[in-house]
C-alpha cells in the first residue's frame, strides 16, 4: 500500500504536539533552537530554522482525530545499544515518492500490540503475538541462510510492548483505514516505543470486514523517526496472532515484507520487472504475490527468482535489494 495524506499526518503530528507533556512555551517569530514543537496559548507553533513558525490552531488540533492517550510496558530491557542512526525530515509528496534514506534507517523491529481505549488488555494476546513473532522471525532466516531480523528483544524473547489509544474501536472503525495507518507510526513515536532506526509492527484490534484490508505494510513513513510500519487489522478479516498453528503467519509476514521496502516507490529503471503495483504477478510462490493464481501456501519465499527484490546477485543496475537491508543482523 502505498496511498498517503500528507494533511493526516500533519494533523497527527499537531495532535501529539498538543497531547505532549511539557509542550514549550513559544512565540511566533521569535528565536528558537532545536525542532520542538511549542504552544503559544492559542496556537501550536514549530521551531524551524530558529524560528517558531505558527502551524494551526489549538481549535483546529483539537478536531484532529488521533490522541495519544498513553502508553504502557515500554519494557526494553536487554535491548541492545541503540544504534546511532541520525533521523531525518523525509517529506513525501502527492504519490510515492522514493526517499531512498528511508533503506539506511530501519534496523529493529518492534513488536506492539495496539489496545483500542475500550480494549480488553488480553495477556493472552500479546502471549499470541510474542508467538507470531518468533514464527515471523523464524521464517525470515530460513529465507536468508538463518541470517535473522534484529528485534528489540527482552532477553531472549522478542519484545512485544502494548499501547492504549484514546479512542475506541467504533471511533477507529469509522475512519479510513488509511487514516489510521499513516497516524499509527506518529503514535508509536509519540508513545515512546518506536524511535529513530524501528520498523512497527502492529497488532491492533479493529477494523471493518469488506472496506478495510486485513493488514498493510509501507517502508514510508510519514513521520522520520518510524521507519516502517507493517499492521494486522485483526477485526478486518479475523486474521489473529496464534492461529496459525506453528505455521507460517502470513499476513504480517506479507505485510512485513513491505515495510522491508518491497516493492514500493519507483525502483530505477529496469527493476523489479514483474511488478504488479506493490506486489509481484510472477510466481505464486512469492510472499508478496498478487496474481491470476492463488497462492501456493506451502512454498512461500521471499522472490523465489530472486530478480524483483530479493538477493539480486550482481544487481548490475543497482535494484533496491532486501538482503541489503539493515534489518538483517
Ligand atoms: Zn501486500
Amino acid at each position: 500500500m502505498t496511498r498517503r495524506t500528507v494533511t493526516v499526518l500533519t494533523a497527527v503530528t499537531l495532535a501529539l504536539s498538543l497531547s505532549a507533556t511539557g509542550c514549550v512555551k513559544a512565540q511566533a517569530g521569535a528565536q528558537c533552537r532545536s525542532t520542538d514543537w511549542g504552544d503559544d496559548g492559542s496556537s501550536v507553533l514549530r521551531c524551524e530554522r530558529g524560528r517558531w513558525v505558527r502551524k494551526a490552531t489549538k481549535a483546529q488540533v483539537t478536531e484532529l482525530i488521533v490522541t495519544l492517550l498513553r502508553a504502557r510496558q515500554t519494557t526494553q530491557t536487554g535491548f541492545p545499544a541503540q544504534p546511532s542512526v541520525p533521523g531525518q525530515n523525509v517529506t513525501f509528496g502527492p504519490g510515492p515518492a522514493v526517499n531512498p534514506d528511508y533503506y539506511l534507517k530501519a534496523d529493529t523491529i518492534q513488536a506492539i500490540h495496539v489496545l483500542t481505549a475500550d480494549g480488553v488488555d488480553n495477556p493472552t494476546v500479546t502471549q499470541a503475538i510474542a508467538l507470531d513473532a518468533t514464527l515471523i522471525d523464524d521464517w525470515f532466516a530460513g529465507q536468508n541462510d538463518g541470517r535473522r531480523l534484529r528485534w528489540v528483544r527482552n532477553g531472549p524473547a522478542i519484545s512485544v510492548v502494548t499501547v492504549r489509544v484514546s479512542q475506541t474501536r467504533a471511533q477507529l472503525d469509522s475512519q479510513q483505514h488509511s487514516a489510521v495507518f499513516d497516524g499509527l507510526g506518529p503514535l508509536m513515536v509519540a508513545a515512546g516505543v518506536v524511535t529513530r532506526g524501528r520498523i512497527s509492527l502492529v497488532w491492533i484490534d479493529a477494523g471493518v470486514p469488506g472496506s478495510w484490508p486485513c493488514g498493510e505494510g509501507s517502508a514510508y513513513q510519514l513521520n522520520s523517526l518510524s521507519s516502517g510500519l507493517a499492521v494486522n487489522y485483526m477485526a478486518s478479516c479475523g486474521i489473529r496472532p496464534g492461529m496459525w498453528n506453528g505455521g507460517i503467519p502470513y499476513l504480517m509476514v506479507h505485510e512485513l515484507t513491505h515495510a522491508l521496502g518491497a516493492v514500493e516507490g519507483a525502483p530505477p529503471q529496469g527493476c523489479a520487472p514483474h511488478r504488479n503495483g506493490g506486489h509481484v504477478g510472477d510466481d505464486p510462490r512469492d510472499v508478496i504475490y498478487e496474481g491470476t493464481t492463488g497462492r501456493d501456501w506451502d512454498n512461500l519465499m521471499l522472490d523465489p527468482g530472486h530478480d524483483d527484490y530479493f538477493k539480486l546477485g550482481a544487481n548490475p543496475l543497482g535494484c533496491r535489494d532486501l538482503a541489503a537491508h539493515p534489518a538483517w543482523m
